[in-house]
């Protein structure tokens, strides 16, 4: 057990490709617990990404500077090496349907072991929210249809650009 600190950041962590309605009312909610929310867009090298590391950080800034106590920076890298190094250790994740919760239960318990004094806090989003996700968004509007009322305007104007540069691409 670790010991009782002033908290005043908590760190929300995630890939945000792109990040969604569903995203924005956990960051609504995780404000709503702690002073300030730093939103932490993940490199993640791994995951073949549509939008690039700059474009999703750029994103995430544009929608966070609109949200009072909301900030964002970009990370590459292990979480907990971020966290010990900014002297941090409450991290926010969403749950949604039983589904998220395998994963993130691995990922919390990794790590704990990693970096005793972790705390992760879990917050359940508003039940509209609860079948959103980025891949849905990314489906959607490759094939079509209209994403508007589930992200930001920022999102929703550079999915449309993403896609034409797709098709220009197919077609030429
Ligand atoms: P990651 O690749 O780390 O899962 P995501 O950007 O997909 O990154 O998600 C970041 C966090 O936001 C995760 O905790 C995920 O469960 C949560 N999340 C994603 N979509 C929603 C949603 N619609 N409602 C609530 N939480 C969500």
């Amino acid at each position: 057990m670790h010991t009782k600190a002033k908290i005043s950041v908590c760190i929300y962590p995630g890939t945000f490709d792109p990040i969604t309605n569903g995203h924005i009312d956990i960051i609504k909610r995780a404000r709503y617990l702690f002073p300030k929310v730093r939103v932490l867009v993940a490199r993640d090298a791994n995951k073949n990404t549509l939008f690039s590391f700059t474009e999703r950080v750029h994103i995430v800034k544009t929608v966070s500077s609109r949200m009072d106590g909301v900030e964002c920076e970009g990370f590459d890298g292990l979480l907990i090496d971020y966290l010990k190094k900014n002297h941090i250790n409450i991290v926010v994740r969403g749950l949604r349907a039983v589904s998220d919760f395998d994963y993130e239960f691995q990922l919390t318990l990794m790590n704990r072991k990693l970096y005793p004094s972790v705390e992760f806090v879990f917050v359940m989003p508003g039940e509209e929210y609860f079948f959103l996700s980025s891949s849905l968004i990314k489906e959607i509007a490759s094939l079509g249809g209209d994403v508007g009322e589930f992200v930001p305007k920022i999102v929703e104007e550079e999915i449309k650009k993403k896609l034409q540069t797709h098709e220009t691409r197919y077609k030429s």
